[in-house]
């Protein structure tokens, strides 16, 4: 019985030291597989290969870490400074406190002018520290668009400077065809003046053709500058429909304005009246006579939402999205027809984004169009 009991307890001592003796192998055999890459893998190291610079901050915005390409940007003696002295921007300092404060991750689009120009796309991540309870640090990868930037100011000038100077010849133009539309007044040459009509009918589309590259390249310069005015967008809309009066005639098109009064949004006068013009215009062009055009309002405590809808010839949905592409028209010559220059519906995205709003298109082909414009109420 003992000798039973001995070799028992032998065959668990002997089955324990093999358990052991295999376990030790195996994580042996892992190790050599993964050998302490694990204790000496440094994340860090993968920032020194991104081409974008990388700061990341304390909860005080002290500086404790940089990596290569922010080095070479900004200096190598960056640590412990605050992150408010390498780029001095009041937005940026704005945003850091917001990110700070409501623990969120962010980005922001700055521009510096002195002492060179300089622009950066900034994202930051607030980041909560595992390791110690209550800290946290901030991570900011900067983007360094100054080249982008420089060649599309370079576009922008560029076109403001031809159209400028295509103003004063097509002034020219209309004087001369109007001159020689008066002195034609009593001949009976259908030819001539049809062909006079046709001129006339080009210089007009090309004139409205060089203003709206104009205020596109204005917009395009502008773009950074958030608009902070209060202004009253129901007037806005309605001077935008006296202007448009003759061509809402013209077409007999009824207008259904069902705004309330004295909305206010943020934003700019003249800019929101290319806005409101173009659409309405839009719309009146692209229905038949007696189709209606409906405008509505919808305010939430922080946003305006405007809804114009018409019963136009409505966008296929392939379409919808490219309509605010530049010189993007889906049947160019019904565009050419009704005066279009296929740059409006670009005007309008344009504006509405350097509002911080949102434009929202619906549409079913045949039966008509929404356009939705999301305006801020506050700053
Ligand atoms: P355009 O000067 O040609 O009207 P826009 O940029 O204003 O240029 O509009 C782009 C294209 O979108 C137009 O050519 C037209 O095909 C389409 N579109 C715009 N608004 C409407 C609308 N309300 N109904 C139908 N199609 C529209």
């Amino acid at each position: 019985m003992i000798n039973e009991i001995l070799i028992f307890l032998s065959g668990i001592f002997f089955g324990f030291i093999f358990i052991l003796f295999f376990k030790i192998k195996t994580n042996k055999k892992s190790d050599n597989l993964n050998p302490k890459s694990e204790k000496i893998f440094n994340p860090f190291k993968f920032f020194d290969l991104i081409k974008d610079e990388i700061i990341i901050c304390n909860k005080n915005k002290e500086i404790t870490y940089v990596n290569k390409s922010a080095k070479k940007k900004f200096g190598n003696d960056l640590l412990n400074k605050y992150f408010s002295n390498i780029l001095r921007d009041p937005d940026l300092i704005e945003k850091t406190n917001q990110t700070y404060k409501k623990k969120i991750n962010t980005f922001i689009d700055i521009k510096i002018n002195q002492p060179t120009f300089q622009a950066y796309k900034i994202k930051i991540f607030y980041i909560k520290d595992q390791t110690e309870q209550n800290d946290y640090t901030c991570m900011f990868i900067i983007r360094d668009l100054t080249d982008i930037e420089k060649a599309s100011i370079i576009k922008s000038d560029f076109i403001a400077n031809i159209s400028h100077e295509l103003r004063t010849p097509l002034q020219s133009f209309k004087l001369g065809i109007e001159s020689i539309k008066n002195s034609l007044k009593n001949f009976k040459n259908d030819h001539t003046q049809n062909f006079i009509n046709i001129v006339e009918k080009d210089t007009l589309r090309m004139e409205k053709l060089v203003s709206d590259l104009l205020v596109l390249s204005k917009i395009e310069q502008q773009e950074h500058r958030i608009p902070k005015d209060k202004v009253n967008v129901s007037l806005i809309v309605k001077e935008s429909l006296s202007i448009l009066d003759p061509l809402i005639k013209k077409g007999e098109i009824q207008i259904e304005n069902e705004m309330d009064d004295n909305l206010i949004v943020i934003g700019q006068t003249e800019r929101l009246k290319d806005v409101f013009i173009n659409i309405l215009e839009n719309s009146i062009k692209y229905s038949n006579p007696n189709k209606t055009i409906r405008i509505e309002s919808q305010e939430t405590e922080k946003k305006l939402e405007i809804k114009i809808t018409d019963q136009g010839i409505g966008i296929a949905k392939e379409y919808i999205h490219r309509v605010t592409e530049r010189f993007f028209r889906i049947d160019p010559e019904k565009s050419k027809s009704v005066g279009g220059t296929g740059l409006g519906l670009a005007i309008v995205k344009h504006i509405i984004t350097q509002h911080r709003g949102e434009l929202r298109i619906e549409s079913e082909l045949g039966k008509g169009s929404t356009f939705l414009i999301t305006l801020p109420k506050t700053i």
